[in-house]
Order: structure tokens, then sequence, then C-alpha cells
């Protein structure tokens, strides 16, 4: 029924990069079999997903939506997709990103935008808006997606369904094509809360082929989604998250969201966290100074595009003409960036102070969590916007993940759960809940009570 639906509306949503119906229906049937033979894979076995192009897949092509991955098969599973499929989960494709997971809309990939099933000619958010346009449309019931400042829950909010960043080495970056390694987590999308928890505990938990992976015990994220009682709870709402730049009807879903929450026992009181005024300007130095330092890999060697090889080039040359050829304008932007951050004479001014606002921040999660369980805000200032309407202006785009940046620098854990739709467009908004690191179960406690 997922492969019916792909094939009727994936030419107008363009949420799937790779598709093969026939290798589904082979993995459905592997599936069949072990069930007949007494395994239990658990209790996703069965169930179709899609997964965000930016995690390897052994048996199909991974291209992180960029044009020097073109042709390129990885040898090797992601610990995510690996673990997905040994619960029985059934691959349907891999999802449309911006290039290497960089942006808020899905329009930086090589391969096209993604279109929002709520409204073609508008953007599905991103960077993992393949992932949330497919589940928003009803062509798989569950994706997976990553968020290294807000690339789940974003898209997530503005295509109406359930995106949840965990806590950062909560899942396993292990096989993830690296953007911002200190910030990239992996993460479910679905249409329920429960459904989230769900495919969140199949893949989570330690793994020693990550050096940050956290060797703790998976918090208890389904049994969280499945109690949804907030009663007793204090929920903190960011003063600072709110008032100008914030779209009206966002605003009156969040204000009714939190009248909602306090409805149902919890106790709302407003928190002041200062510093997060300052995470987007650290976020855009770090992340690009991790990312020039990432994407040194792609070399014209290893992997896929190779331009100017004919014998009569250096090795040098031939690395800058397949650079040049092969990623896009905004992952350039990035690369210079973050080298000029890192460079001798300007690490200090740039990275160094950077990394000091990261402190401040995570001090100012440290001293919200004093007083609240969790804390509250819209996961984004506005609903989805027009394709097209932001893609010439950088800064413009940067502020889509102004509510959202702070929980990566922090590291700590963070939903998006639908709560309605805004007056003035008729377009979906999401709830943020964000609480402590390993605390994920609380962001399910209070995302299932709203929902
Ligand atoms: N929009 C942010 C960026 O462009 C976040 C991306 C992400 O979370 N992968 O960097």
């Amino acid at each position: 029924a997922h492969l019916d639906r792909i094939a009727e509306v994936d030419g107008r949503v363009n949420a799937f990069l790779h598709v093969d119906a026939e290798s589904t229906l082979a993995q459905a049937r592997q599936v069949d079999e072990r069930l007949a033979g007494g395994e239990n894979p658990g209790p996703l076995a069965g169930v179709p997903i899609a997964h965000k192009d930016v995690f390897t897949t052994a048996d199909m092509p991974t291209t992180a939506g960029s044009k020097i991955l073109e042709g390129w098969r990885p040898p090797y599973d992601a610990t995510v997709t690996g673990r997905l499929r040994a619960a029985g989960l059934v691959i349907l494709g891999k999802t449309n990103l911006d290039e290497f997971a960089m942006g808020s809309s899905t329009e930086n990939s090589a391969y096209g935008p993604t279109h929002n099933p709520w409204d073609l000619s508008r953007i599905p958010g991103g960077s993992s808006g393949g992932s949330s346009a497919a589940v928003s449309a009803y062509e798989a019931p569950l994706s997976t997606g990553t968020d290294t400042g807000g690339s789940i829950r974003q898209p997530a909010a503005v295509t109406g369904i359930v995106g949840m960043k965990p806590t950062y080495g909560g899942s396993s970056r292990y096989g993830l094509i690296a953007f911002a390694s200190s910030l990239d987590t992996p993460g479910p999308f679905a249409r329920t809360v429960l459904d989230a928890a769900l495919l969140h505990e199949a893949f989570s938990g330690h793994d020693p082929l990550d050096s940050t992976s956290i060797d703790a015990p998976v918090p208890p994220v389904v049994e969280a989604a499945r109690q949804a009682d907030v009663a007793g709870m204090r929920i903190g709402v960011v003063k600072e998250f709110g008032g100008e730049g914030y779209q009206p009807g966002v605003l009156a879903r969040f204000h009714e969201a939190v009248d909602l929450l306090e409805s149902l026992g919890a106790k709302v009181v407003e928190v002041s966290c200062p510093a997060f005024s300052y995470a987007l300007p650290a976020y855009y130095l770090i992340a690009p100074s991790e990312c020039s330092s990432n994407l040194a890999r792609f070399d014209a060697m290893r992997y896929g595009l190779r331009v100017g090889d004919d014998g009569t080039r250096s090795a040098e040359e031939v690395m800058a003409l397949t650079r040049a050829a092969g990623f896009g304008p905004e992952v350039k932007r990035r690369i210079m960036l973050g080298t000029y951050a890192l460079s001798s004479g300007y690490y200090d001014a740039y990275y160094g102070q950077a990394q000091k606002v990261r402190t401040l921040i995570m001090r100012d999660f440290e001293a919200a969590f004093q007083q609240v369980d969790a804390l509250v805000s819209p996961t984004t200032p506005t609903t989805a916007f027009p394709i097209g309407e932001r893609a010439d202006d950088p800064m413009a785009m940067y502020l889509a993940d102004l509510c959202t940046i702070p929980t990566n620098l922090a590291g700590n854990a963070a939903i998006s759960v639908p709560c309605g739709l805004a007056d003035e467009d008729g377009l979906p908004v999401g709830l943020q809940v964000m609480a402590p690191v390993l605390a994920d179960d609380r962001c399910y406690r209070v995302g299932a009570a709203v929902e």
C-alpha cells in the first residue's frame, strides 16, 4: 500500500531519492519468514520505513543530497539502519535532504526541492524534508532524520507530524555522513508520539562504534508516551522565545497548548534563558567549522564523483575541480566560513568565543531544569514558507532554527508535536518540549499529553 501511495503522489512531493519496490517486497517476505520461523524481532517487525539519505545502507545508494556522492554505494549499514533492519523494519527507500544536511527547507538538495504535502508551493522544512514529507503524505508510517540544528523538529513542525531529537550520544552516529560531529543526532519521525517512541527505542542505545555514544540505558520513552500524564509536572515557558518576529497564528496555538498543559494539572511558570539569544550566531560558527573539517574527506579519490582526471592534471587540480563541480553553493559557503573561523589568528575570536557561548547556554538549561521538569516553546517562529522565498537570503533561512538550536548546543533532548493550525494560513504549528540530558522520556510524556 505504501509503495502504491509513493507511486501515486511522489511525482508531486519529491520526498524520495531512491525507491526499489522489488527490494522492499523481498525484505517484507524475509520478515514474514523470520516470523514464521518463530523469531520475534520486536514490535515494529514488518512496518515500512523511509531513511534520510544521509545514513549508509549496504543495499542502496547514499547521496547525502549531493552530486559529489552520486553513484556511491556504501559497503556497510549505519548503526541506525542496521539495527532497524534487525528489528524487522522494511525499507521503502531513501529520502531527500538539504545537501549534507545543511539547510532548513530541502531546497539545497542537488536533486530538486521536496514539496510540503499541505501546500505543494511551500517547503517541508529541512534538512530532513524528504523524511517529514514522506510521513506527512502517508507515503511512509515512519522515517528517520538527523537533527544538528533543528533538522528533525523544524520539518516535523511545518508538516504537522512528530519529530524527536534524542539526547546527543543516545543514538549512534556510526554510518551517518558527518556534518557537525559534536551536534549531529539521529532521531525518529512519526504521525503519533507513541509511534515515534517505538522507533526511538528500536534504534537507540550504546554503540561501541561511535566514540561519543552514551553507555547508559535508553530512557523509558515508550512507557512515557503511553503514560501521557503531566499532572504535577513543572513546565517552564521560555521567555526569550515569542513576541516580535513570531507569526501571530503560531503564538496563538502555542499559548493554547500551554493552557491545555495547565488544565491537565501541570504547574506552568515563565523561565528566562538569556544566553539563548546568542545560540544562532554561535551555532553558525561551530557547525560550519566542524563541516569544513568533516567535508575534507571528499577529495575526489575516495568516493563518487571525480572530475578532470585525464592524466594531465595533478591530484590537487582534480580535487579542486571535483569539489567545485560536486558541492552546491550552501556547502561551499559553510566550508569557507568554517575554514575562516578556524584559521590561525581568528580561532579565538570566532570558534573559541562561540564555544564559550555554548557553555553559557548549557548553564541556562541547568539553571532552568533546577526550577522545572521540562521547557516549552513554539518549534519555529513561522509556519512553512513558500519555496524560493528565502533561497537567496541565508540569514532569513537561518532564522527558522531560532528555537531549536540551543538544545543542539547543549546536547539535551527535545521533541516537536503538532498543536493545531495557524489561523492566517491553515498550516501546521509545532510545540517544542525540551528536557534534560537523558530525560528523553519527559519529552514523550508531555508530547503525548497535548497530542
Ligand atoms: N538548518 C540548520 C542548518 O542549516 C540545521 C541543519 C540540521 O539540523 N542538519 O545548519
